[in-house]
């Protein structure tokens, strides 16, 4: 093993080096790479995307490549070996500047920005300015930036990144190319996983990869991290069971029992199980988001239509949702995942996550188990004596109620 001080974190050691080591980004990859090598540079890019993604890794290696002198003029991509293309990879090259806007909202710090854009370069091509979460630029820094934006400098391209283009104001964002990176696809992350892992000398299970790759939600570094942490558990053979423990994720015979005990509206049985399940060591919007993951399963399985994710569950839990999916309606199925589609944001939302779960398992027994729509209007129709009697009496109450309403308070209408 390393001694300590040279052993580097995964997401530093890994982060990509050239366009072609960035994976899920093929689109702003070859716009960036095109305007290169087409020598259409200008516009100030915006880059935009949840956190983790690779705004930054995209912001740096653009800058590289844009000043590279040994550039590869077929790909676009920066030689790598330069002084320059090193200084830059260091974050040590005085012409490419990054600044954070959270640490740094004010005018005055644009302002020296935009001071110091009117010099040449020192040593490259272009000067980069990299602006970090930019949607944190007070009013007046966005005003001063403006003009400068509309013409820069022609030695001067700027980078902005954010994770919250709703914040930045329109007359910014209109004097900007946009390229929005997306959340890596999980299936495509699980194979990036898998190669960081034998470049490692990890054993793991192809399951267990497939797990980290869900729970870092689209994000290179989140997933980075987690295969990280994974490698300090000090197993010889990586499984699904160390990837609940690590994710706290529940075991997926609880989470089975879980989805027949809403099903079955056996409340007792469903917050049993879920006590279960954080008593070692699950967490509660991790246990709802398996159970959007089951019910998506068995949809799938109900409408006969290839699962998304084959990876997500072991083989004999999906034959026991396929079995499960076959005496459930599709409604059902719609129904199960609005309720526990609302209590994931519920959960995610509230200061008790635990307790707000426990009120969501409360809530799904006692509305999954009854019929939907489709099966009350058919029993609807089929018209008997016993129905037209509770139907009549329904009527007279209701026209009581709506008489002792109008008498208590005349002036409410009832309805
Ligand atoms: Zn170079």
């Amino acid at each position: 093993m390393l001694p300590l001080s040279s052993r580097r974190a995964f997401a530093l050691k890994y982060r990509p080096r050239f366009f072609s080591d960035l994976i899920g980004q093929d689109l702003a990859v070859r716009i960036l790479t095109n305007s290169i090598l087409q020598k259409m540079l200008g516009p100030p890019l915006l880059l935009t995307g949840t956190r983790g993604i690779g705004k930054t890794t995209l912001a740096r290696l653009f800058a590289r490549a844009l000043n590279c002198p040994s550039q590869d003029k077929n790909s676009g991509e920066p030689c790598g070996t330069c002084a320059l293309c090193q200084e830059i990879l260091e974050d040590r090259h005085l012409d490419v500047i990054e600044m954070d806007a959270a640490s740094h909202t004010g005018v005055e710090e644009i302002r020296g920005i935009l001071e110091a854009c009117q010099y040449k370069p020192v040593a490259c091509l272009y000067k980069v300015y990299i602006i970090d979460e930019v949607h944190m630029l007070s009013k007046s820094a966005f005003n001063a930036l403006l003009k400068t934006l509309e013409e820069p400098p022609l030695h001067v391209q700027f980078i902005f990144a954010t994770t919250e283009i709703d914040r930045v104001p329109e007359t910014v964002l209109s004097r900007c190319l946009r390229l929005d990176l997306r959340p890596v696809d999980t299936e495509l992350l699980a194979q990036y996983l898998a190669g960081i892992a034998q470049k490692e000398n990890l054993k793991i299970a192809p399951a267990a990869l497939m797990l980290l790759a869900r729970a870092a939600h689209g994000s290179v570094r989140d997933a980075l991290s987690l295969l990280e942490c994974a490698s300090y558990l000090g197993r010889d053979t990586l499984n699904v069971q160390d990837m609940h423990a690590l994710l706290g994720l529940s075991d997926e015979t609880r989470l089975e029992a879980l989805v027949v005990a809403c099903l079955q509206g056996d409340c007792p049985a469903a917050l049993r199980l879920f006590r279960e399940m954080r008593a070692v060591g699950a967490v509660a919007r991790e246990v709802l988001e398996e159970m959007l993951n089951a019910i998506h399963t068995m949809t799938c399985f109900r409408l006969k239509t290839p699962l998304i994710e084959e990876m997500l569950f072991s083989e004999t839990v999906l034959v026991r949702l396929k079995t499960l999916a076959e005496d459930l309606s599709v409604p059902t199925l719609a129904r199960l995942w609005s309720l526990f589609s609302k209590g994931f944001d519920e959960v995610v939302a509230s200061p008790c996550p635990e307790l707000s779960a426990e009120m969501v398992f409360v809530r799904t027994c006692y509305t999954a188990p009854l019929p939907d729509l489709h099966t009350l209007l058919q029993n609807e129709s089929e018209a008997t004596p016993e129905k037209e009697e509770r139907l009549q009496q329904q009527q007279t109450s209701e026209s009581l109620l709506s008489q002792h309403i109008t008498t208590l308070f005349p002036g409410a209408a009832p309805g």
